[in-house]
This record gives C-alpha cells, sequence and structure tokens, in this order.
C-alpha cells in the first residue's frame, strides 16, 4: 500500500475483488490507480477478467433467491446500518476519496452525508413497495398488480462521484430484493471497494453485493451482459459510451436504467437577485470542481445584466485556492486525468479563438498534476464549440440574450436534457420557462437539484430512467400483473 493510504486510518481499504463475500486477487492481475494530484500511483487494485465478471454474476445469482425472500424489514435494517457506518466514517471515506478522485476535501464530505442519505432513504422505501387491487371493468375477475425485484442487476459507475453513484444504485436494488455486481470506473475503485465493505459490515449477506473493478471494463460488460441470468444494467457515464451499451444490451432485451452525459444551460433574467443568481451560478459550475453531469455548462444571461453578473462570477472564481484536495483551505482540486485536462484546455483555446474574452483564469498552472484555473469567459459566440459539449472542469462561458424567447431557444439547442437552472424574480414566469425547458431537472433558483429524495435523470440523449426517490426504486422491480377469479 502507497504512502497516502497509510495515511487513512479507521477504515478498511480492500483492493480486491469482491465475489461471493471473498476478496480476491484478479485473473487480470492489477490495476493502477492515481493520485491526480501527484500523477503517482497510489494503490495496486486487482483487476477483473471477464471470467471474474461471470463469478460474480454466479455469486450474485445464487444469492437472489434468499435475499428477494427477506423480509422487506429486514433488508431495510442492513441499509440503515450501511447510511450509519457511513456517516460515522465519513471524514475517512472523504479522505480517500480525494486520494484516487482529487476533488477538494469540501466536496468529497459533501458527496459521502449524499452518498449515505441514498442508504437511509431506500432503508425508508423498502417496506413502502405497493403494487394494486382493482376489478376488471367486465366484472368478472381482480386485476392484481404486484412488484417484483428485477433480479441481478448490473451497475457501471463513473469516477466523478465514486460513492454516490454507487450507492444510488445499490441502494434501491437491495430495497427491492435484487442483488448487485458493480463495475466502479477504474480511476476511482477504491471508495467503491470501501463502501462494499461497510455493507458488509452492515450484515448485506455474502453474493447479495460483488465489485469488480477492470482496466479494461468492455470484455467484461460484453460477457456480463450476455448472461442470462443478468436481468438489469444500470449505468451512469457518458453518452456515447451509453449508446453502445444500449445497441449491446437490445441483443438480450435488458432492462435498462441510463444516467448520461448533460449540457445544462443556466438561465439569469433581468429581473432576477442577481447576488443570488451568482451564489448559484458559482455552486452549479464549482460544486465538485466543475466535474458534475449536473454543472452549468453554459450560461446565459440577459444583456442589461450581464456585465455585472460576469464580474461578479469571475471575481468569486479567481478567489479560490487551489491545490491538492486534502491540503488546508484548498477549494479546488486537480482535474481527473491528463484527458480530462487536456479536453478543458483545448475548449478554452477554441473558445478564445472564437472571440470569447477571457476574465479569469484561461489556462493550466505551471505545476504537477492535472489542475486547471477557474476560468470566466465573456462574450461567448452562441455557436462555439464549448457550448455544445460537456466541458468536465472549472470553466464558466457566458453568452449574452436579449429576449426570454431566444434564451429558451438556445438552452434548447443541445441533444442533452438532463438539467437546466434559472433565476428569475417572477415566479410566474420561472415556472413557465421551466415548463419550456427540455430536461428531466430544472432549479428555479436553486444552483443544486440533486436529493436523494427526487427523482434524478435526464430527457433527450441524457438517458432514460430516473435514480433517488421512489422512482428510484421502481427502476429495480418489474410489475406482475395476476388475474384472479374469485
Ligand atoms: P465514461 O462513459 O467514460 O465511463 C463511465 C463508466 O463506463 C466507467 O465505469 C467506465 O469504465 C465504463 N466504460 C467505459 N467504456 C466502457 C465500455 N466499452 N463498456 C462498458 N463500460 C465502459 O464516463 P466518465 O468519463 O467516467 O464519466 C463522466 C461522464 O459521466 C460524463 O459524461 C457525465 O455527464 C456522466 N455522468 C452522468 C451522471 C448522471 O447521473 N446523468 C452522473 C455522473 C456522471
Amino acid at each position: 500500500m502507497a504512502a497516502d493510504l497509510a495515511t487513512i486510518t479507521g477504515i478498511e481499504v480492500p483492493t480486491g475483488l469482491l465475489i461471493g463475500g471473498q476478496w480476491s486477487s484478479g485473473r487480470a492481475g492489477t490495476l493502477p490507480v492515481f493520485d491526480p494530484a501527484t500523477e503517482e500511483v497510489l494503490a495496486e487494485v486487482a483487476d477483473a477478467s471477464p471470467e471474474d465478471g461471470l463469478d460474480a454474476v454466479s455469486a450474485a445469482a445464487e444469492a437472489l433467491p434468499r435475499w428477494s425472500a427477506t423480509p422487506p424489514r429486514v433488508r431495510a435494517e442492513c441499509l440503515r446500518r450501511a447510511y450509519q457506518l457511513m456517516t460515522e466514517k465519513s471524514e475517512q471515506l472523504a479522505r480517500l476519496m480525494v486520494l484516487e478522485n482529487g476533488k477538494a476535501l469540501r466536496d468529497a464530505r459533501g458527496e459521502i452525508l449524499y452518498a449515505a442519505e441514498f442508504f437511509r432513504w431506500y432503508a425508508e422505501e423498502a417496506v413502502r413497495i405497493d403494487g394494486s387491487l382493482m376489478i376488471s371493468p367486465s366484472g368478472a375477475n381482480r386485476i392484481m398488480v404486484q412488484r417484483q425485484p428485477v433480479g441481478v442487476s448490473y451497475m457501471i459507475t463513473p469516477w466523478n462521484f465514486p460513492a454516490a453513484m454507487a450507492t444510488r444504485k445499490i441502494g434501491p436494488a437491495l430495497a427491492a430484493g435484487c442483488t448487485v455486481v458493480l463495475k466502479p470506473a477504474k480511476e476511482t475503485p477504491l471508495t467503491a471497494l470501501a463502501v462494499a465493505e461497510l455493507l458488509t459490515e452492515a450484515g448485506v449477506p455474502d453474493g447479495v453485493v460483488n465489485v469488480v473493478p477492470t482496466n479494461k471494463p468492455g470484455p467484461l460488460t460484453q460477457a456480463v451482459i450476455a448472461d442470462p441470468r443478468v436481468r438489469k444494467l444500470s449505468f451512469t457515464g457518458s453518452t456515447e459510451v451509453g449508446r453502445m451499451l444500449l445497441k449491446q444490451a437490445a441483443d438480450y432485451v435488458l432492462n435498462c436504467s441510463m444516467e448520461l452525459g448533460g449540457n445544462a444551460p443556466f438561465l439569469v433574467f433581468e429581473d432576477a437577485d442577481l447576488d443570488a443568481a451568482v451564489e448559484g451560478a458559482f455552486i452549479a459550475k464549482m460544486r465538485n470542481g466543475g466535474e458534475a453531469c449536473t454543472a452549468a455548462n453554459r450560461f446565459y444571461v440577459h444583456e442589461s445584466v450581464a456585465a455585472a453578473f460576469s464580474a461578479k462570477l469571475a471575481a468569486k472564481l479567481a478567489a479560490l485556492h487551489v491545490g491538492p484536495g486534502l491540503e488546508d483551505g484548498v477549494d479546488l482540486g486537480p482535474l481527473v486525468n491528463a484527458d480530462t485536462l487536456a479536453k478543458v484546455s483545448a475548449l478554452v483555446d477554441s473558445a478564445t479563438d472564437d472571440g470569447a474574452e477571457v476574465l479569469t483564469g484561461g489556462h493550466a498552472p505551471n505545476r504537477a498534476g492535472y489542475f486547471y484555473e477557474p476560468t470566466v469567459l465573456d462574450g461567448v459566440p452562441a455557436d462555439a464549440a464549448i457550448l455544445s459539449e460537456e466541458i468536465f472542469g472549472p470553466v464558466a462561458p457566458i453568452v449574452r440574450f436579449s429576449r426570454q424567447d431566444e434564451a429558451i431557444e438556445l438552452a434548447n439547442s443541445t441533444e442533452y436534457g438532463l438539467v437546466s437552472y434559472l433565476y428569475s424574480g417572477d415566479l410566474r414566469r420561472a415556472l413557465q420557462v421551466a415548463e419550456a425547458l427540455e430536461a428531466g431537472m430544472v432549479g428555479i433558483n436553486r444552483g443544486v437539484v440533486s436529493d436523494p429524495a427526487a427523482p434524478f435523470g435526464g430527457v433527450k440523449q441524457s438517458g432514460l430512467g430516473r435514480e433517488g426517490g421512489h422512482d428510484g426504486l421502481l427502476e429495480y422491480t418489474e410489475t406482475k400483473y395476476i388475474a384472479v377469479e374469485w
């Protein structure tokens, strides 16, 4: 174990595969996990081969009959204990996450508490799996509708929220009576493995949760979803990979939930409380260092307030302290890897080539690690490339508009539809605009929408299905209709 990991005490940090309750080595050897603040190897983690993936499916399939027949109250109590353990160990988990992901400790602490809340929420939902009973229109029989667990569920999670994206899937799956094979992102397997260890400590039986990090997600995933015992694919990641997985899943008519990319517009109308809008913009942009699917990606600001808004936002971003996520006083850590840094740099360079003005930042500092300065770009042309791609970094491009219908059209001019934000002092207008925005979620006078109790998800190419809330539980159930005559 590398020296930095040795500083994490008070929790187990497993580095093996978790299959059927046993920690094992991977048939593909090991994969390195890097610290994005130093670019150095932090740990070596077992690398699962497709055969390991199938062993995990076998373990999940074997555990399924008992777990799905376990009383909902008992399943709920396991999840509740997992919530308690995660909360008690939140500081250690947050520090571990910073090491492999890079985010600032404040963001990591926030994520662990958010992640734990999914266990608490779904502990409460596990005992509320309802159905219905009605008399058929002919009066001849009864129509009984019941929800059953969908079965073995395969989950793929991204690196940007290594804990919350896992618990947002595992929580409802376990509540519904499903068993799980989780494949975390290769950049951040340690957090997922530590959460799995806590679930074991919370009393989740062997085989109910299996975790298989891998350096080659393609072959493992192909083998796993081709196995007829697998009944569900839940994916969080890019639209590009999501599209490819949907094509593969079509061969098996596999039940899919897809939480994909976003390109969130952030609208500021002339009647908005400007300071509140700047505060909301700051959160919507800088939460998780800009590496969030919900991150505000494009700011459309009414021309009468744009200069003041841009200046205030630039001042706030310029004041941020950039550095390794565990250092005192750091607000913004490094990006996760060299590819992400190269993408952010290229998008900013192309925006400035298109005529955008850099109000603050605009470059990577000259130091080791994948750091990028918090950046505000004003006067971005409405057709600039930076507005059509997910930036996934601390960059705020600002575009001016003059009419409400123009702002709505600009906001909707994307293949994505995850979340939109708007600021206005007129609630009637805000609700009308919210209804016109093509997004699965809208924040009105708020820079954050994520809430374990709310249905999170997108329209258009941002995904299929919802996570969180009661809807999130239903994604792990099948509706069974029983026609009864008595
Ligand atoms: P990614 O699509 O590259 O990777 C996501 C996951 O898919 C990882 O676990 C990766 O190993 C796996 N993967 C990659 N290629 C695969 C393949 N061929 N077969 C099977 N699995 C494969 O995305 P990323 O860069 O890790 O994450 C960032 C993306 O995730 C962004 O687009 C972001 O918007 C999106 N995201 C969406 C949500 C949401 O809820 N909508 C939440 C967080 C992140």
